[in-house]
């Protein structure tokens, strides 16, 4: 194990301060689960449990959701990144296919039905628990309302938007994508 993948491991906000074994209550032990494993896991500390809690990465997705060659920005009602802009998208729930996941997110959060265009990419950051799948989407049906995930909506060029006023650096890694793409 080299140091750099040792500090990666032992950065509290991945532990996730969990302390107890889901399963039987014993103390979790942070530790390889099996002898030569380089990653650390959460291993319950009873050995008639040896119950392992994966800290597995957040899968999210998004959609670069155009109408009218204009994309859809919405602000965040909740933090994190509260008064951030963001295309539409959530968290992929477990047994869901990805691309139906994004097709939900934004009927939920928009109202609007879309058809995937294409994979726009797939961002992932150092000591970030998310990872982003983004796809482009087009508007098929609907008419654009917020539910209260969203304080404001609005329909901008990719040119207008300011990365700065983007949530997150997997939202910002997407819409500079979308540029590069947009014109070919
Ligand atoms: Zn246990």
């Amino acid at each position: 194990m080299n140091s750099e993948s040792f500090e990666f491991q032992d950065h509290p906000y991945l532990k996730n301060n969990i302390k107890y074994c889901l399963t039987c209550g014993s103390k979790l032990i942070y530790r390889s689960w099996v002898e030569g494993d380089s990653s650390k896991q959460l291993c319950c500390s009873n050995s008639n449990c040896n119950y392992v809690h994966f800290l597995d990465p957040k899968l999210a997705t998004g959609v670069v959701t155009l109408l009218d060659k204009k994309i859809i920005l919405l602000k965040r009602a909740y933090n994190p990144r509260k008064d951030y802009w963001t295309f539409p998208g959530g968290f992929v729930n477990r047994g869901e296919i990805v691309e139906q996941a994004a097709k939900r997110e934004v009927f939920e959060e928009v109202g609007l039905k879309i058809e995937i265009k294409s994979l726009l990419g797939v961002y992932s950051f150092d000591r970030e628990p998310t990872v982003l799948v983004a796809y482009v989407g087009i508007v098929v049906d609907g008419i654009p309302t917020i539910n209260n995930e969203s304080t404001d909506i609005k329909f901008v060029l990719s040119s207008e938007i300011k990365l700065d006023e983007l949530a997150f650096e997997t939202t910002k890694a997407a819409i500079n994508d979308f540029r590069k793409i947009e014109t070919t």
